[in-house]
């Protein structure tokens, strides 16, 4: 018998008035040492306490007095984080190629247009693979327009992490692969007109910014549009958003007033004048460090050279997902797979890779300037897959050199504030979502101690991380 039942129960047999409106009320977890988000010092033998889905207090015991006919929950021994943002994923990405037909086409197999529909009604099996991996709240920052509704679907579901969205993208090509006859990923900015009525469209929606993919920094007509567009977004009070790898494009996403970079600048290495329209802005900078491994490990599974390794002890990926990878080998005679790129892929080591020379020393130098970093993994991505990515992500950030500390806050409260939610969650505090992680070894000292992930706390609901994943 739970405590809180066998407390009710009493109340019921003696009519203790103290038990008025105590059932299962509060939710108290003690003993842990915790790290709230904020960036301070670790607090030793912890309390918080959660009132319905909401954090009612966090500190010493001395700070927290734990209210009569509270469950208790010894948790000494334990570590706790806020839970952790995405602040880079796709909903309409399945992990593999069924979803990217620009970078191999399988449409004979998996017809875009039935998987983009399975996309859009199921994301419950997501929702259970971030929670299952600790992450509380996701940006997706590029998709189908019916990603934007799961915001609100999302924040009504219990058991569902916290979504911003910001639906079809502004970019220079055209978007053919990815149309359907009612909705698209990619809007093509071949006017002025396109561009500031796609951003009214999209924010009278209730988007969570518009994204740039790519930008032509070298092409004046492209970046009137683009200029026109970003006037528009300032506006309606939505942010820019920009996938830009070259310093240039960055630069000019940035001259725009781009809020969040969501890749590295691959190119060559950042200067002064970045760091300086990053820091005016209040720029966030997502270096997304393991994608592009992500993509070379699917097409070696496609290629039958070897499949994708699922690290995954808690049983997070979904089922679905686990077949797509576990038959990428079928595809091996796909005409996208040349010799030639075979040859490519055999040689491919993905750890030289994730841990590319340049990309780390942006992030190092990015990180000493003072710019807010985030963490997202770009998942959805063929090799990058939903939830459990957000491990290896977090793991090649700090191989660049940021302290696993420092990693906390931008895994918490910097990817809820890019997502405009800091008010809500990103940090342990009172009047926030109830939204924690706890682990068994201590993440401040090794970033890889997410790893030992137990528990997941969303909206106040506590759930044993091995117990979610249910399709
Ligand atoms: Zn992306």
């Amino acid at each position: 018998m739970r405590f809180s039942y066998l407390i009710s129960f009493l109340c019921i047999v003696f009519s203790i008035s103290a038990c008025t409106n105590t059932e299962q009320e509060y939710l108290v977890i003690k003993g842990a040492t915790l790290y709230d988000g904020t960036g301070g010092d670790a607090i030793e033998n912890s309390v918080i306490i959660v009132r319905n889905d909401e954090i009612d207090c966090v500190g010493i015991a001395e700070e927290c007095s734990i209210p009569l006919g509270s469950e208790v929950i010894d948790a000494s021994g334990k570590y706790i984080t806020p839970g952790l943002v995405d602040a880079h994923m796709h909903f309409f990405q399945t992990g593999f190629f069924d979803s990217r037909p620009d970078a191999m086409d399988l449409n004979e197999t998996y017809p875009f247009p039935e998987v983009a529909a399975f996309q859009q009604q199921n994301p419950q099996r997501y929702y259970d693979t971030y929670l299952c991996s600790g992450i509380t709240a996701v940006y997706d920052v590029g998709g189908m327009s019916w990603s934007v509704g799961l915001q609100e679907s999302a924040e009504t579901n219990p058991m569902a992490p916290h979504v911003a969205a910001a639906g079809p993208l502004l970019t220079p090509v055209p978007g053919a692969p990815f149309d359907l006859p009612s909705d698209r990923v990619l809007v093509q900015l071949d006017s002025e007109e396109t561009g500031v009525k796609m951003v009214q469209y999209m924010s009278a929606l209730g988007s969570t910014g518009i994204k740039f993919w790519m930008l032509r920094a070298d092409d004046e007509e492209y970046m009137k549009r683009v200029e026109a567009a970003a006037e528009e977004i300032k506006e309606r009070g939505n942010q820019m958003i920009a996938h830009a790898t070259s310093l240039e494009q960055a630069k000019a996403a940035l001259r725009n007033g781009t809020k969040l970079l969501v890749h590295s600048v691959e190119n060559t290495e950042i200067d002064e004048e970045f760091i300086e329209l990053a820091k005016a802005n209040g720029t966030f900078y997502n270096p997304t460090l393991i994608v592009s491994a992500g993509y070379m490990l699917a097409y070696r599974a496609a290629a039958d050279i070897a499949p994708i390794q699922i690290n995954d002890p808690n049983g997070c990926v979904d089922q679905k997902t686990r077949e797509l990878i576990t038959t990428a080998s079928q595809f091996k005679d796909h005409p996208r797979l040349t010799e030639g790129f075979k040859e490519r892929l055999r040689s491919f080591d993905p750890d030289t890779d994730m841990t590319r020379q340049m990309l780390l020393q942006n992030l190092k130098k990015v990180y000493k300037a003072g710019i807010p970093i985030v963490v997202g993994t770009d998942a959805g991505n063929p090799g990058t897959l939903h939830g459990i990515s957000i491990f290896d992500e977090m793991e090649a950030m700090q191989s660049a050199g940021i302290p696993p500390g420092d990693l906390i806050v931008m895994a918490t409260k910097n990817g809820a504030e890019s997502m405009r939610r800091l008010d809500d969650f990103g940090t342990l505090e009172r009047g926030k979502f109830g939204n924690l992680i706890m682990m068994d070894k201590d993440p401040a000292e090794d970033i890889s101690n997410m790893r030992s992930l137990t528990h997941v706390m969303i909206k106040g609901n506590l759930k044993e991380v091995e117990d979610i994943q249910k399709n």
